[in-house]
This record gives C-alpha cells, sequence and structure tokens, in this order.
C-alpha cells in the first residue's frame, strides 16, 4: 500500500476551504481528487441541463486548481460503489476520503462504499462535515431532538462559534505516469463536456463556473449588496441578491470562508443598520442549513408533505393547467414572468420561487411535488433539502407551524414589482401597457388577445377559497 490518499470530491468543487481535503493533506503529500459522475444522478428524469453545464464547469476549473498544486483531480463515468473502491484498490491507496452529506441518497451509497472500503483494509473518513457551518449533532433542542421550527433553531444556531477557513491543498503529490496508466485501466477518462453527456444549455450562466469566480462574486457582494439586503432582497426587478446558490450548492465556496466574510463586513461596519443587513443575510445561510439539517434527520421529507393534513391532500389532477404554469402562460404577470426568467436563465428570484409555488399548490391545487420536480429539472441551484424545504414552506405541508400560506399573485406584484420592469422584462407581449394594469392583472379579454397574452387560467378569489375548503376537510379527518 502507497501513501496516496484519493480524495473523493462530490459537492465540495474546491481545493480550499475544504475541510477533508485539508485532513488529506496533514496525513500525505500524496493526495490525488477523485470526482465519479454518477449514473443514479444523471438519468434521473429531474436534471437540469444548465446545472449539469456548472459542474462541468467547476470541474474544470478544479482540474487546473489541482494541476497548480502539483496533482491531479481524476474523473470517472460509472457507478461510485463499484468504481472508487475498485479505483482504490487498482491504485493501492492507503485512504479514500471525502465529505458527508445529508440526502438519503449519497447515505446510503456511502454505506455501501464505506464496507467494501473495510472489506479492502482501505481507510476512510468518517462523520467529516464539510458543507454546513454546524453538523446535525450539533444543533438540537434541550432534550436532545432536532429543530422542526426555523426559529430556536436560528437562536441556537447563531449562539454557537463558527470555524475558521481551513488551509487550501497546495504543494501536493500526484500520481507517477506508471499509476495514471493504471487509473485509466480502472475506468478514469478524461472529463467530458455537459453535450457528452446529453444535456445542451447554450444560455449563459447565472454565475461563471468554479472556485475564482464564486469567491469573486462573494467579495462584490459583501462590498455591496449585502448593505441593503433587508430591503433589496424582496424585488426582483434589483440585483439585490447574492446569487451563490449554485456555488454553494456544488461547494464551489467554502461555507466558512462565506461566514469570514460576512463576519469581516460586520466588523467594519459601524452601523447598526448595516449589521443588520448582515444578520438577514446570515439567516438566509441558516435556513440553508435548517434544510439540511431536517433532510439529514427526517429523510421521509424528500418523498412528500410533512405535515399529516397533507399526506392525503386531494389536489387537482389537471395537466393543462400544470403546462401552463410550467410555460408561464397563466395569465397571471408575475407568475409569468418567474417561470419564463427560470425557463431562460435556469434562476429564479427567491421572492418570485414563493409566489410562484403558492400559485402552482393554492391556486392551482396541483401537488408541490410535481412542481419540486419541475423546479430541479431547471434551476442551476436546484438542491433537494432546499428545493423540497422551499416546497413544502410554500404548500404549508412542511414543518413550519403557520397553517395556511396564500400568496395573492397581485398583491405581491404591486408591493414587490411595483413599476412592473420584472415584469415587463420577461414577458415582453406586455411590455406597452401601463404599470397599474400589469401589476394588477386587470387586463381585459380583448386587449390580452389583441398581444397574444392568455386569460386568467383560474380565479384567485374562487380557488382560494376552494383550497381552504379542502384543507379544514383534511385536518378534521382522523
Ligand atoms: P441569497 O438571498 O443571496 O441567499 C444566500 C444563500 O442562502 C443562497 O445562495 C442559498 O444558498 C441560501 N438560501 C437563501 N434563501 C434560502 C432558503 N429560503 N432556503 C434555503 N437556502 C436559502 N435554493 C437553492 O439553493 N436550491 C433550490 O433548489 C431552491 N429551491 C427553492 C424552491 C422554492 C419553492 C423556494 C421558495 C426557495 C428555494 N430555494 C432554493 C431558496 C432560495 O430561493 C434560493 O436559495 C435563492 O433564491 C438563491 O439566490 P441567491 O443565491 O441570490 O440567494
Amino acid at each position: 500500500m502507497s501513501d496516496l490518499i484519493l480524495f473523493w470530491h462530490r459537492r465540495d468543487l474546491r481545493i480550499s476551504d475544504n475541510t477533508g481535503l485539508a485532513t488529506a493533506r496533514q496525513r500525505s503529500a500524496k493526495v490525488v481528487g477523485v470526482f465519479c459522475l454518477d449514473p443514479n444522478i444523471l438519468e434521473r428524469d429531474d436534471v437540469a441541463p444548465v446545472r449539469v453545464t456548472y459542474m462541468i464547469g467547476c470541474l474544470q476549473a478544479l482540474q487546473k486548481r489541482y494541476a497548480q498544486a502539483g496533482s491531479q483531480l481524476l474523473i470517472l463515468h460509472a457507478h461510485p460503489t463499484q468504481a472508487i473502491p475498485a479505483l482504490a484498490e487498482a491504485l493501492g491507496a492507503k485512504a479514500v476520503f471525502w465529505n458527508w452529506d445529508v440526502e438519503p441518497y449519497s447515505q446510503e451509497r456511502d454505506r455501501i462504499i464505506i464496507s467494501a472500503l473495510k472489506e479492502k483494509g482501505i481507510e476512510f473518513l468518517e462523520n467529516n462535515w464539510d458543507q454546513v457551518l454546524h453538523a446535525p449533532e450539533d444543533i438540537r433542542t434541550g432534550s436532545n431532538q432536532p429543530y422542526t421550527v426555523y426559529t430556536p433553531f436560528w437562536k441556537n444556531w447563531i449562539s454557537k462559534p463558527k470555524a475558521e477557513p481551513v488551509e487550501t491543498l497546495e504543494n501536493a503529490e500526484g500520481l507517477t505516469e506508471k499509476e495514471k496508466e493504471i487509473a485509466k485501466s480502472a475506468g478514469v477518462i478524461a472529463l467530458p463536456s455537459a453535450k457528452d453527456l446529453g444535456f445542451v444549455w447554450d444560455g449563459e450562466l447565472i454565475i461563471a463556473p468554479g472556485e475564482q469566480a464564486a469567491q469573486e462574486r462573494l467579495e462584490e457582494f459583501c462590498d455591496r449588496a449585502i448593505n441593503e439586503y433587508q430591503e433589496q432582497r424582496n424585488f426582483p426587478a434589483v440585483d439585490g441578491t447574492s446569487r451563490l446558490s449554485a456555488a454553494l450548492k456544488f461547494g464551489a465556496i467554502g461555507i466558512r470562508r462565506v461566514w469570514q466574510a460576512t463576519q469581516e463586513v460586520w466588523e467594519n461596519s459601524r452601523s447598526e443598520e448595516t449589521q443588520s443587513n448582515i444578520r438577514t443575510w446570515q439567516q438566509e445561510l441558516a435556513w440553508r442549513e435548517f434544510y439540511q439539517h431536517a433532510m439529514y434527520n427526517f429523510p421521509e421529507l424528500a418523498a412528500g408533505a410533512y405535515r399529516d393534513a397533507f399526506k392525503n391532500f386531494p389536489w387537482e389532477i389537471n395537466h393543462e393547467h400544470f403546462q401552463a404554469w410550467c410555460e408561464g402562460k397563466t395569465g397571471y404577470p408575475i407568475v409569468d414572468a418567474a417561470m419564463r426568467q427560470m425557463n431562460e436563465i435556469g434562476w429564479m428570484h427567491n421572492r418570485c420561487r414563493m409566489i410562484v409555488a403558492s400559485f402552482l399548490t393554492k391556486d392551482l391545487l396541483i401537488n408541490p411535488q410535481m412542481g419540486e420536480r419541475y423546479f430541479m429539472q431547471k434551476l442551476i441551484d436546484g438542491d433537494l433539502s432546499a428545493n423540497n424545504g422551499g416546497w413544502q414552506w410554500s404548500a404549508s405541508s412542511g414543518m413550519d407551524p403557520k397553517p395556511v400560506r396564500i400568496f395573492n399573485p397581485a398583491s405581491q406584484a404591486q408591493k414587490f414589482d411595483p413599476e412592473a420592469e420584472y415584469i415587463r422584462q420577461w414577458v415582453p407581449e406586455l411590455r406597452s401597457f401601463d404599470t397599474e394594469y400589469l401589476v394588477t392583472g386587470k387586463i381585459t379579454p380583448l386587449e390580452r388577445q389583441a398581444v397574444g397574452y392568455p386569460a386568467p387560467i383560474v380565479d384567485h378569489k374562487l380557488q382560494q377559497k376552494m383550497f381552504k375548503e379542502r384543507y379544514q376537510q383534511q385536518k378534521v379527518q382522523p
């Protein structure tokens, strides 16, 4: 057995501030990265081409970073349960290290790999958390239970000291020429493009791939928008949020580095107002962890509603309505603008994610799982925990104690897109209408027809009444 440690990257596509990778480097100078393109993930029906394109871009950047550090990132395209232990064995690696993940599939896959490594006498790194500031085991209630409500979770989470970024991998030793040949025989391939894998995305990416781009975006956000985040984050026409979600999903940036950047702005700011803006952004990072911990502690969330009232909810089966929602043709301008934004750029503003999710579930009475899946098919940042958490929150089927939350599309547009800039940007056929008509949606059938814009597919007032009635019935059922 050699001194080689293979570091298996999954959702940590960077070499800086990577806890598992730093531990590997402390244990050995010979650290080689590996990424496995997993058919179990890539062949699912909810994979967004934009997400794969971003991921492949991150892997290209990561290969360069490994080369700068003196080592390599190897690529496999195979089932990791066989391919990872087989590669480690072929190369005589003494260990395979990786960072832990919260998702049910990853946990099951990792358990299989652990037992294969154990059998071969190859070491692994147990229970190493990297993508969260606090491990799920560390944030528990007084009676040692996982939290199911955000506010007490946040209070506990923010009270705990946060770790500093860890050392970046530098000066590592890579594979010899002979070992590279062995790696090839064990299935190592050149990095394919997203198109090679069957995923075509010709649009721009909302964030450039790789750790350098993520770091630059973080710096830019901390210099500017974070100072007004509390107010600006709600307006979809304003570039007031970080747009770091894809980088956080794929770990193009380390969460300790992100935290440190927010703390630096905090320490340099003199006004309470700025600090309160920073606090609000930090609360979003805590939402991210709240949903990750929830997924880890309650894996059944991935399969459906958390609250009993929604486990057998009589959702409508209406393909036409669902299709109109997907295509941004519901006749509700703010809903359509949001859906078209996601379809076109692979990202949607958070306020609009809440509006369209409420519309699908409370106005169209369609099962949130259909919307959740469609989001995964389209989003660059599509992430099981955050997406499931967002959908369960919007559908009222999740952990949040407030039972029924219904967004009125017109009031939302009036409040958060008061000049209809966002609507005009994404629904071009409506550009010439007065703002008031766009935000209230009060456009006559003739005017709609003239520009080829659909009539509202449902009546908001009637539908929300129907939703409430069905909800009351479900609540009283034993
Ligand atoms: P910022 O406002 O700058 O927030 C910073 C970071 O905090 C985000 O990048 C994200 O990592 C995290 N964050 C912010 N809000 C939330 C939240 N409500 N829940 C969890 N994490 C949050 N986020 C995803 O990353 N992937 C998803 O698949 C996803 N699906 C969603 C589905 C619905 C129905 C809803 C309501 C929300 C969803 N979100 C999802 C959360 C949120 O909308 C996005 O994280 C956010 O819009 C990304 O933009 P940003 O990076 O500019 O966010």
